[in-house]
């Protein structure tokens, strides 16, 4: 293009007078042979990326050709560049940088049409043609896959009028499949969190891909332990310290709450040793100081049924952690079998039915326990990706269409293995 003329209007804009600079959209279109007959003009007006503080806006003075070939079926066309296709009202790099914002700077579809002044459709249908490049590229190589839920929205929960009972009639989730060890983000996502939803999306994976994957991270569902063990035979599954100790510690709250309320006959109060200890008895034995242990240790000591109870329970879960914490350190299978032993023995000869309950729940899921003792492969990345998910959702003030979020959430999750985070 070339400028012709520029006039500035009385609102302080400038409006800016082109013609076609392009030898080539002499061309015509059908036949391809330059045409040398004008057959008259023809003025649009193109929108182009944000220029300066006030703005330009663009006339484009265009001729309308005869075409000189006879047997062209186009009796005549008008010039046309490749930025700016026949009928296209946009610049190809105003589309271009739409659909990037939302792909690539997290923009929301309608804050990045507010900064280029278009409408929702219009950035919407940029950004689904820019994510194109990111769903149709093949996967990355995967060695640990991790498998993890999100929730979709809120539950929604509605009284039946007959009987009056409360119902959960609308529970949304979603599975993400990560790369857990790499730096691939979020490889796919399904609706549901079903056997059959993790195993649809396995199907859609190629077979020399999911031949190549040595371990899944997952969390404690028994759904995802299933689908791997059809969909993915070969893999061994991992299940993470971080949600065997989360068990631990519910457990820990259950006990306490029970046994407040069975001998004393009430919910837990401020003065009550066991809820003044509540906090520290949740974290890492290695994360208190000497005094604040002693400050936990003591009172409960002291207290009769309610504090040994607890302080049972409190050794279960720290017994437990010991075992985990093997993970990384090499240990011999001898190590790990006496951890596991004392673990073990400790919730049996312990008597309360929450430590007994978490004894079962571990042993239940042993082999996978021991496979992440043995690897330390963690589900940290579905974590970190799931908070990025969330973001993404609060940032949007949720989705109607579940298939945009998940476009929206694998671009916003991909970023980095495509190097749109890399600073240099
Ligand atoms: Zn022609």
């Amino acid at each position: 293009m070339s400028v012709i003329r520029v006039e500035r209007l009385h609102d302080g804009r400038r409006r800016v007078h082109l013609a076609t600079a392009d030898a080539s959209a002499r061309a015509c279109p059908a036949c391809g042979v330059f045409a040398s007959r004008v057959k008259g003009s023809a003025t649009t007006r193109p929108r182009d990326l944000p220029y300066g503080e006030r703005g330009l806006e663009f006339f484009w003075h265009k001729r309308r050709w005869w075409c000189r070939e006879s047997a062209c079926p186009w009796k005549s066309f008008t010039e046309q560049i490749p930025q700016i296709p026949a009928g296209a009202r946009l610049t190809a790099r105003l589309r271009a940088a739409a659909g990037c914002r939302v792909r690539d700077a997290g923009s929301t579809v309608v804050q990045a049409a507010r900064d280029l002044h278009l409408s929702w459709p219009t950035v919407m249908d940029a950004f689904r043609e820019a994510a194109g490049e990111v769903t149709r590229a093949p996967l990355p190589e995967v060695v640990v896959l991790g498998i993890d839920e999100t929730r979709r929205g809120r539950p929604r929960w509605e009284q039946n009028p007959e009987t009056g009972k409360w119902q959960l009639t609308r529970d949304r989730w979603h599975t993400g499949f990560v790369d857990a060890l790499g730096s691939g983000g979020l490889l796919g996502q399904v609706e549901g969190r079903t056997v059959a939803d993790v195993l649809a999306w396995l199907s859609t994976t190629p077979l020399t891909w999911r031949k190549n994957i040595r371990h899944v991270a997952i969390d404690m569902s028994a759904a995802y332990r299933a689908a791997i063990r059809t969909g993915l035979p070969d893999a061994i599954v991992v299940v993470d310290h971080f949600h065997v100790v989360q068990l631990a510690n519910k457990m820990l709250s259950l006990v306490r709450r029970r046994t407040t309320a069975e001998i004393r006959g009430r919910r837990g109060r401020a003065t009550d040793p066991e809820w003044k200890a509540r906090r520290r008895l949740l974290r890492n034995r290695e994360d208190l100081t000497d005094e604040q242990f002693a400050k936990m240790w003591n009172p409960l000591l002291d207290e009769g049924k309610v504090g040994q109870t607890l302080l049972t329970a409190w050794i279960a879960k720290e017994s437990l952690r010991n075992l985990l914490a093997l993970a990384r350190t090499s240990a011999s299978r001898h190590q790990v079998g006496q951890a596991r032993w004392k673990f073990l023995t400790w919730c049996a000869d312990a008597d309360i039915p929450e430590v007994r309950t978490l004894a079962a729940t571990v042993d239940r899921w042993w082999n996978e326990i021991a496979a992440f003792i043995a690897t330390g492969h963690s589900n940290a990345k579905s974590e970190g990706i799931n908070r990025v998910i969330k973001l993404v959702a609060r940032n949007a003030f949720g989705f109607r269409n579940a298939g945009h979020q998940r476009l929206r959430t694998r671009c916003v999750t991909t970023r980095r293995a495509r190097g749109h985070l890399r600073t240099a």
